[in-house]
């Protein structure tokens, strides 16, 4: 009997926009290393709480002892992206964690545009970095990111991201930085409504300018957010897996995003940490559709919102909408 097949998910073309660089290694890459540093390595079954994951995450920079090794996870990172059908990638990149080791925040950007660009002709992917100020701890540092972040601008570095756990975050101490970087025409991407609800959100938007929300999802709990997100096209990178793993939601099935997606916000999927999450961009994309049930031209408009991100080209973007239209007029893929 003939039956109909479901689309590959992993055909589909995506950007990942919410990735973070020392999270998102692929795991072989990083066992090589650790090997060489006669280090064991391995990624737990479950993080009993956030500090605990914060702990394991600070690991994996600190395998990165010459500007080669950082090198080769970059340049493992975007083959491993290829590998689910990434065109765009926009990784959030701290080199602060790697320069205490390596130099300059200034030569360890280089180092990772370098490979992200080398990994990028050889897969056809296009990488954009997001300079990422960590709220929780960067406050002296910030402007220093935010400098090298222009002097990079449209050169590799395609926005300035903030990230921390406590939510709201008190980002009108960064409101230097960010002009900095919006001097020089990079957008700022802020997490937000993860750890914090609506007003966390609100403060991004407000105090730092930000045009894009890393998760974003708590903007349910305010009717009146949600339309603004969405008559602003204000684009929210959304990790079901993190959250669920990270203990913010209890169950994948009631994530927030089929909701908002359908109360008009554009919504990408994301992985957040792979590595740690043991989760890829497929797999947030499988969960909409088995655990939220969602139709074939929804999950494609997850796909869709990606072509949002300002830093892509419009080459990269029209390869994207291309192919996000072509893999919904399949009939069915193996
Ligand atoms: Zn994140």
């Amino acid at each position: 009997m003939w039956k109909q097949k479901t689309r590959n998910l992993r055909n589909l073309p995506k950007a990942h926009l919410h990735l973070h660089l020392d999270g998102s290694y692929p795991g072989y890459a990083v066992e090589a290393l650790a090997r060489r540093r006669g280090v064991h390595f391995s990624v737990p079954d479950n993080f009993p709480d956030v500090w605990s994951f914060f702990d394991a995450y600070g690991t994996v920079p600190k395998l990165a002892e010459t500007h080669e090794d950082l090198a080769g996870l970059c340049r493992a990172l975007v083959h491993s992206e290829a590998a689910e059908g990434v065109v765009y990638a926009e990784p959030a990149i701290e080199p602060q964690l790697y320069s205490p080791r390596l130099g300059s925040l200034e030569q360890v950007t280089k180092t990772m545009l370098a490979a992200f660009g080398e990994a990028g002709k050889d897969t056809g992917v296009e990488v954009g970095a997001l300079l990422t100020i960590n709220t929780d701890e960067n406050l002296e540092i910030a402007e220093d990111l935010a400098y090298v972040a222009a002097r990079h601008a449209g050169r590799g570095v395609t926005g300035l991201g903030t990230a921390g756990f406590v939510e709201p975050g008190n980002l009108r101490r960064y409101r230097s930085s960010a002009s900095i970087a919006q001097a020089s025409g990079l957008p700022i991407v802020s997490h937000a409504g993860q750890t914090g609800g609506p007003e966390s959100i609100t403060e991004a938007l407000d105090e730092l300018g930000a045009t894009r929300i890393s998760h974003g999802f708590r903007a349910i709990e305010c009717t009146e957010l949600v339309h603004r997100l969405a008559d602003e096209k204000i684009v929210c990178d959304m990790c079901p897996v993190s959250n669920h793993r990270l203990g913010i939601i209890s169950k994948v099935e009631d994530h927030p995003a089929p909701r908002l997606l359908r109360a008009g916000i554009q919504i990408t999927l994301n992985a957040d940490d792979p590595l740690w999450f043991k989760a890829g961009i497929t797999d947030q994309y499988e969960i909409a559709r088995k655990s939220w049930g969602l139709s074939d031209p929804e999950i494609a408009s997850f796909a869709r919102a990606g072509a949002l991100a300002t830093g892509m080209s419009s080459g990269t973007r029209q390869r994207l909408l291309e192919g996000v239209a072509a893999w919904l007029k399949e009939e069915n893929s193996p």
